[in-house]
């Protein structure tokens, strides 16, 4: 297993109720290491542009405006197997669904307001990470 990057993002619901500690602590206990961190506020663009996949989705405005809605943190977490390791600590995408223990299980308000992002490949955390980091920005 190689060493990989992951993109995480602590998502406006859980920064509002103070929980980028919480949450953070949840990803270092599992070995995930936080080489690069910013708290900022998405512009509209960014948000678009990062989620353009889910463009055709019924929920992609939504989206849109919640992700918008706050303050996030981003995040580039560093580990052995780092995105599959961080999609197992988030849990499922529905909290409702979420394993016991997990981020979302613990965290999550909602579908929509679920707390984290994680990556979900290695190829797109590589292209997700350079969406928010600039090398110079991770220090491993
Ligand atoms: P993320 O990409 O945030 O790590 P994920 O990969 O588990 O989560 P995706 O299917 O990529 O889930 O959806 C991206 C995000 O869009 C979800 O995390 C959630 O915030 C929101 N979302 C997904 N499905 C729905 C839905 N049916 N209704 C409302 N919001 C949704
Ligand atoms: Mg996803």
């Amino acid at each position: 297993m190689a060493v990989e990057q992951t993109l995480s993002i602590i998502k406006p619901d859980a920064t509002r109720r103070n929980l980028t500690g919480a949450i953070s602590a949840r990803l270092e206990e599992a070995g995930l290491r936080i080489v690069g961190q910013k708290r900022i506020r998405l512009s509209r663009e960014q948000a678009e542009a990062f989620y353009d996949v889910h463009k055709e989705r019924p929920f992609y405005d939504s989206l849109c405006d919640f992700m918008t809605s706050g303050p996030v943190v981003v995040q580039v977490l560093e580990a052995e197997n780092a995105v599959a390791l961080n999609r197992e600590v988030m849990g499922a995408t529905n909290p409702a669904d979420a394993a016991p223990r997990t981020i979302r299980a613990d965290f999550a308000e909602s579908l929509e307001a679920n707390s984290v992002h994680g990556s979900d490949s290695p190829d797109n955390a590589a292209i997700e990470v350079a969406f928010f980091f600039s090398d110079g920005e991770i220090v491993g």
